[in-house]
């Protein structure tokens, strides 16, 4: 009997394969991007069109490859990074699978164009669903170009599995801030559709943040670092009171390469606990360096997923980090230039010139002496309760409350009322509300009089009717969010790009609901 177990074809296994490597065109741009960095880039350009799907190309300006690695690469297993078993345990590149463009190449257009520093012309070669198409000698600058088109063209269920050009574009963004972050040293770039999207020069760490993430981002920061003899931290927190709703800005780094950890994510909320705002998040760059040995990143095909060997102790390690920064840069306030020191002066003396008060010291006063001697004199004089005259002063004292109790006067000295329906102080009916209505006035058809239980009250109409009308409207605008008005000079705010990407998404999807 024939035997019907098989061996498949490379083109087929690479198809399966990429199946595992390449999800998106957001993949194609992770491996690419990370190729470049192995090869030691130190500009790399990123071009992208319709979210990935008709192009991605990676052009950097790294070592190049000759002309046999230039077909061996595409092959399956093929790579220059690691030769023996024991090289896993001693990582120092991001790739060493070596399936990365096998897979690519099994279900897209390549092309590729390279040349080494010494060679006088480079290799241009054109792969398509794994078959080499054309191979020829080009005339390129020192680096390598790969472009990659029209991504599952020979699996159109995989095609048509892709999102839209924007949810595309938005994972290409977050792959794109992913390496970028990593390697603040090397100068990046990219454009979409022949629009610049980011152009990041080579620069530090917090310059790379801010270049990403935008200016607002700098004041937000506050620096971690601890060396310890299992892990080096480092890098950026935000501070408690810019927490963000979503989880876009968190970001682990693993010498050097992005991984996601929900154990360490936990370290780090558990730090901030307490500081945050219900239902927010913290904003965190957090770079970890540990010995290659203590890491095992060969979990899953896009390593983003690594296991650490003694996951407890930098759990405690990061936690107690993220406290120690937290506490040395929190507490202090922050000090606000810009208030405009008018506001704190109270109404009524805002205009007022200050007095210095009069001090008259007797130099001859001697207080052991008899007090049958002239009695001390001062500017005070008690004042003189059987002769009012002497008093007549004392109105200054309430010179500002002059205004709120004229209507007391008035009612003193000038009891002309419209309408009276009772005398004021006659406390005899045992019903409190009839006898509130029945003792209500109105003085100069401006104030309402009113008993209350603990004495009287004079209400302003005018004023008390702007204070409801006030208050109307500031529900209104708080809370139903119903008053809406165009201002008169427009205010700009700035998104960051995977904001922007994030808005066409939901616009594209409003549109379409
Ligand atoms: P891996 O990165 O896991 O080694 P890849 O399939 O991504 O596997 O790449 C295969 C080989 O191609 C790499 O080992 C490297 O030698 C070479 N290579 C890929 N991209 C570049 C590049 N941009 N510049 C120079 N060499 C490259
Ligand atoms: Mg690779």
């Amino acid at each position: 009997m024939s035997s019907i177990i098989q061996l498949l074809p490379d083109h087929v296994a690479n198809q399966i394969a990429a199946g595992e490597v390449v999800q998106r065109p957001a993949s194609v741009v992770k491996e690419l991007l990370e190729n470049a960095i192995d090869a030691r880039a130190t500009d790399i350009k990123l071009i992208v069109k319709d979210g990935g799907k008709t192009l991605v190309q990676v052009i950097d300006n790294g070592s190049g490859l000759g002309e046999t690695d230039a077909r061996l690469c595409f092959e399956r297993h093929a790579t220059s990074k690691i030769r023996i078993a024991e090289d896993l345990f001693d990582l120092h590149t991001k790739g060493f699978r070596g399936e990365a463009l096998a897979s690519i190449a099994a279900i897209a257009h390549v092309e590729l164009k390279t040349k080494q520093d010494q060679e006088e012309v480079g290799v241009h070669l054109i792969i398509e669903g794994s078959k080499v198409i054309s191979q020829e000698a080009v005339v390129t600058p020192k680096g390598t170009s790969f472009s990659v088109k029209n991504l599952f063209f020979n699996i159109p269920a995989r095609r048509n599995f892709l999102k839209s050009d924007a949810v595309e574009m938005r994972h290409i963004i977050d792959e794109f801030h992913r390496v970028a972050l990593a390697h603040p040293q090397i100068a990046f770039s990219m454009y979409s559709n022949g629009n610049e999207v980011f152009v990041l020069p080579s620069s530090n760490l917090r310059q790379r943040i801010v270049a990403v993430f935008g200016g607002k981002t700098n004041e937000k920061l506050v620096p971690i670092h601890e060396d310890t003899d299992i892990v080096n931290i480092y890098g950026f927190i935000g501070k408690p009171e810019f927490g963000k709703k979503n989880r876009g800005e968190q970001f682990f780094f693993v010498n050097d390469r992005f991984i996601k950890n929900g154990y360490l994510h936990h370290a780090v909320v558990n730090a901030y606990d307490g500081l945050l705002k219900e239902g927010t998040q913290p904003s965190y760059f957090i770079y970890l360096e540990v010995p290659p040995h203590t890491l095992d990143i060969n979990i899953h095909p896009t390593k983003t997923e690594v296991k650490f060997d003694d996951e407890q102790s930098l759990y405690a390690f990061l936690r107690s980090t993220i406290k120690h920064s937290l506490g040395q840069f929190n507490i202090v306030p922050v000090l606000d230039f810009d208030k405009d020191a008018t506001l704190d002066i109270p109404y009524e003396f805002k205009d007022k010139d200050t007095q210095t008060p009069t001090v008259i010291v007797r130099q001859d006063f001697n207080p052991f002496e008899n007090k049958e001697q002239e009695p001390f004199k001062s500017s005070y004089r008690e004042p003189n309760y059987k002769n009012p005259t002497q008093n007549s002063n004392w109105e200054a004292l309430y010179a500002c409350l002059k205004e709120d109790f004229s209507a007391i006067e008035v009612a003193h000295n000038d009891p002309e009322t419209d309408q009276v329906f009772g005398s004021l102080f006659q406390e005899t009916t045992t019903d409190y509300e009839e006898e509130m209505s029945a003792k209500t006035y109105q003085i100069h058809r401006k104030y309402i009089v009113s008993p209350i239980k603990s004495g009287i009250i004079i209400i302003n109409q005018q004023r008390a009717h702007e204070r409801i009308l006030y208050e109307e409207f500031l529900k209104k605008i708080t809370l139903s969010k119903s008053i809406t008005q165009k201002l008169l000079f427009p205010i700009e705010i700035t998104f960051s790009q995977y904001e922007i990407a994030l808005l066409q998404e939901l616009s594209h999807w409003r549109n379409n609901s």
